[in-house]
């Protein structure tokens, strides 16, 4: 019998901070001031799942469009602004354009999927991923997962940050259970949403006015990370320990009410910084501050058009 459907932005709190996991086990998120560029990931999310569903450039131009007008109240961002909606249509426009499908290393074998299955053997606990393209390398022919992810900076330090995350080898694992072939790794297709120059200064690099060479100020990398078997299975025990104590924060904490009874664990180990429930802490985590601090969206991914589920022990 299932007892918990979860992702991996449930498990990762559990380690973080008790407050943290019981508030997403309550289906709460933040209104963090990082919103705004989190919605213009999903803008371009959009646009490029139309294009790598072999959309025609109109096409995904129309999906990027519409997603960002339904994200964004029109007198913001401000057109100076990287997410305003001429610098993202100039970053979209230029990735489009240099990556058509047919000259990828890869073939495209299904495009944004919200793919769900057992994670333990009991089958009490399922996990879903949003798995935003799954191909198959022509080079070695494994099928692996391909996540788009958007960034103020392609730098070092956000680039290795992805060796070490449960996103990714969960991803392979699930992708592995899927097809009954081994996935020793994923992709990461990073986009950089940068302002890009606009001055009539002359650019050291390009030896010409910024307006003149501001599309080639956008910066796109195609990364890959391999994991070993042993990664990839302990990334499977671990997620396991992480949701059972997630269904023990569920039940221990079942409403808002609760919510200051529990730990709060991120103050003495720095999760607080980034926590998107930052202001509700710091209001106190009164349950009359949901309106002003929270937002709900109920966790059913098997709701979605693009759900699929599997079960691998059949
Ligand atoms: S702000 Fe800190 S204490 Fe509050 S939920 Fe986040 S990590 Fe936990
Ligand atoms: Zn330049």
């Amino acid at each position: 019998m299932t007892l918990l459907d979860i992702d991996n932005s449930g498990l990762t709190p559990v380690g973080e901070c008790t407050t943290k996991a019981a508030l997403v086990a309550l289906d709460y998120g933040g209104r963090s001031d990082s919103r705004d560029a989190m919605d213009a990931g999903n803008v371009f999310h959009a646009g490029l799942q139309k294009h790598f569903e072999g959309g025609s450039r109109d096409e995904s131009f129309e999906a990027f469009n519409l997603e960002y007008f339904s994200l964004f109240p029109v007198e913001k961002p401000a057109q100076d602004d990287r997410l305003s909606l001429g610098n993202l249509q100039d970053i979209f426009g230029v990735y489009i354009d240099r990556h058509p499908l047919n000259i990828q290393p890869y073939e495209v074998l299904s495009a944004e999927t919200i793919i769900g299955c057992p994670l333990d053997d009991a089958g009490e606990i399922n996990i879903w991923a949003k798995r935003d393209l799954k191909i198959r390398d022509k080079a070695t022919g494994f099928i692996m997962p391909l996540d788009h992810k958007t960034t103020g900076g392609v730098n070092h330090r956000w680039q290795s940050g992805w060796s070490l995350c449960s996103q990714l080898p969960g991803y392979c694992w699930i992708t592995n259970k899927e097809t009954g072939a081994y996935c020793p790794g994923a992709y990461v297709n990073a986009i950089e949403i940068r302002l890009l120059p606009s001055s009539s200064s002359r650019c050291a690099k390009h030896g010409m006015k910024y307006n003149e060479c501001r599309l080639e100020h956008t910066l796109f990398k195609m990364l890959y990370y391999d994991y070993t078997r042993d990664v990839i299975d302990g990334w499977r025990s671990t997620a396991i320990i992480l949701a059972r104590r997630f269904l023990l924060i569920k039940k221990q904490y079942p409403t808002l009410e609760h919510i200051k009874y529990a730990p709060q664990e991120g103050l003495t180990n720095r999760s607080c910084a980034f926590c998107q429930f930052k202001k509700f802490c710091q209001a106190g985590r009164y349950p009359h501050t949901a309106d002003i601090f929270l937002s709900y969206n109920k966790f059913a991914p098997w709701e979605s058009e693009a759900a699929v589920w599997f079960d691998w022990r059949r």
